[in-house]
């Protein structure tokens, strides 16, 4: 519908896989088997943050680089932590914030998710905002609710301006890593949603601006229908992120939509 006032965003999340050595073969494979124009197509790879600097020496790499998580704290004795001030240090301009391995394994709640995307736009870095909902809040039909609660509660006290450099992916709990991917339908209706909700809470401007994208099990055979969706700006990209031509080819698709 809109989407001509925004970018689309190809965002690759490589979770706990690969070392550093690794990133620099698989960005010049990856930059070779990209479009020559990206077509107003971001593509950004959300790496650990022991994979950085290997990203950040890439020169012309045409890649974003992204985190994959921050310390809620600025500095100082938390030992094993990462702030947002290292990671924009290694070049970082993206970070996924709320992911739901994280909030499953690490205890991220909704008041940290506001706090490190907070962090995040203080720091002049996108947060990639992940929301979604369990196989059993879907089979109960408490999906919306669930979504518009993860929202409210991770832009709290943000303002109109600060929304709009938030990215959204929306990821349903049940498609991640599990080749269940929800159908064009099913992301879009959420998508819609969420749109539908940022303009209630912040104005049509802003709702307009704001990347919505999908994540679940998306790959090169399920890419284009859901790209092509309206309000489905991009996509977060678990497992195909990590084989080159898999990912070049979303890539592509992005490139087209
Ligand atoms: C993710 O981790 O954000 C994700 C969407 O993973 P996958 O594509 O493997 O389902």
């Amino acid at each position: 519908m809109n989407k001509k006032y925004r970018r689309v965003i190809i965002a690759g999340n490589w979770k706990m896989n690969m070392v550093p050595s690794q990133v620099h073969g698989f960005v010049e494979d990856l930059r070779a088997a990209m479009p020559e124009r990206s077509n107003g197509c971001s593509v950004v790879l959300c790496v650990p943050a022991t994979h950085l600097g290997a990203l950040s020496r890439e020169k012309q790499r045409r890649i974003g680089i992204g985190a994959q998580n921050i310390s809620q704290f600025d500095k100082g004795a938390h030992t094993g932590e990462v702030s947002a001030d290292m990671i924009a240090d290694l070049g970082a301009k993206y970070c996924i914030v709320g992911h739901s391995e994280r909030r499953a394994d690490n205890g991220d709640t909704d008041e940290l998710v506001n706090a490190k995307l907070r962090i995040l736009l203080d720091h002049g870095i996108t947060p990639i905002l992940c929301v979604g909902e369990s196989l059993d809040q879907r089979d109960r039909g408490l999906t919306m609710e669930h979504i518009r609660y993860q929202i409210k509660a991770a832009l709290y006290a943000l303002t109109a301006e600060q929304v709009k450099r938030v990215v959204i992916a929306y990821e349903p709990i049940w498609a991640i890593g599990t080749g269940r991917t929800a159908t064009d339908e099913q992301a879009q209706e959420v998508c819609l949603a969420i749109r539908e909700q940022l303009r209630a809470e912040y104005g049509a401007l802003i709702s307009r601006k704001v990347c919505i994208l999908y994540g679940g099990s998306m790959n090169a055979g399920n890419c284009a229908g859901l790209l092509a969706q309206p309000d489905i700006d991009g996509g977060l990209i678990g497992g195909a992120s990590l084989k080159v031509e898999d990912f070049a080819a979303i890539i592509r698709e992005g490139s087209r939509a």
